[in-house]
């Protein structure tokens, strides 16, 4: 008994602390029973929780890079999996990131020895190259190479009811950006700067639509705002490449992942 397939945006904020903006956290559900956390910024878990996936409903864990706004969490992860009380009948929580994140992951537990150990039968780390990635379920993604860090990855989730939903994580042009968003039905995407405060790595609205338009994607939405983007008309500074309905992230919002409707 699936829920319809959707988005949750957990946090479309920043590693900037904001009132109104978490650190990067989505959920997707699969409407097919597996549930996906894309990033786990600092207190990505709980929210996931609140939203009504706690570390008993989630299928997997996609990360898009290693900057600490979109993993830290995975201390938690791993501290909460040490504990017995998630039962995860379903088994072991996939996770899945660049091969720099299990390094990542080393020193971690070398800052808590012994805390932070979990046996493969509670969570096992995957190392990820651009390709297709064997998450569980009837859902298939695919990893693409995207321009930010070394470690940087877009997951692309193609839904067992056929919706194609692409998320960039931070991310620049050019890498395998187009290829990423390429006719997908929905484009995550961020735009994180503006033209009047931009930082290297990062796209603004006007670059974030040109690449939408390259990608012929169905549908925009925006994410990652930090706060000297908000003073700008995000969306309409987006339409002036891309023709297609452009939305604007908030924590909270739910996207369904439905073709018509
Ligand atoms: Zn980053
Ligand atoms: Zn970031």
């Amino acid at each position: 008994m699936g829920r319809a397939a959707r988005l949750i945006v957990l946090g479309s904020g920043t590693v900037v602390p904001s009132a109104t903006r978490d650190t990067s956290c989505y959920l997707v559900d699969d409407g097919a029973g597996t549930a996906f956390l894309i990033d786990l910024g600092p207190g990505a878990l709980q929210r996931a929780a609140r939203a009504g996936y706690d570390l008993d409903r989630l299928g997997a864990v996609l990360l898009t890079h290693v900057h600490p706004d979109h993993c830290i969490d995975l201390a938690t992860l791993h501290f909460a999996l040490r504990n017995p009380l998630p039962r995860r009948e379903q088994g072991p929580l996939a996770v899945f990131g660049h091969p720099l994140t299990a390094g990542v992951v080393e020193r971690l537990k070398a800052v808590w020895p012994r805390w932070l150990e979990v046996g493969d039968d509670r969570l096992v780390l995957h190392p990820v190259l651009p390709g297709p990635v064997p998450v569980p379920g009837g859902t298939r993604v695919e990893a693409f190479p995207i321009e930010h860090t070394e470690s940087s990855l877009g997951y692309r989730l193609t839904l067992p009811n056929g919706f194609q939903v692409a998320f960039s994580g931070d991310a620049t042009e050019g890498g395998g950006l187009v290829d990423l968003g390429r006719d997908s039905d929905l484009l995550v995407l961020e735009a994180a700067v503006s033209d009047e405060w931009p930082v290297e790595g990062h796209l603004t609205p006007r670059r974030a639509g040109r690449v939408a338009a390259q990608c012929g994607t169905g549908h925009l939405l925006l994410t990652h705002f930090y706060p000297p983007v908000e003073a700008v008309p995000i969306a309409d500074q987006a339409r002036e490449a891309f023709e297609g309905p452009v939305t604007l992230a908030q924590d909270g919002m739910v996207v369904p992942l439905t073709r018509g409707d």
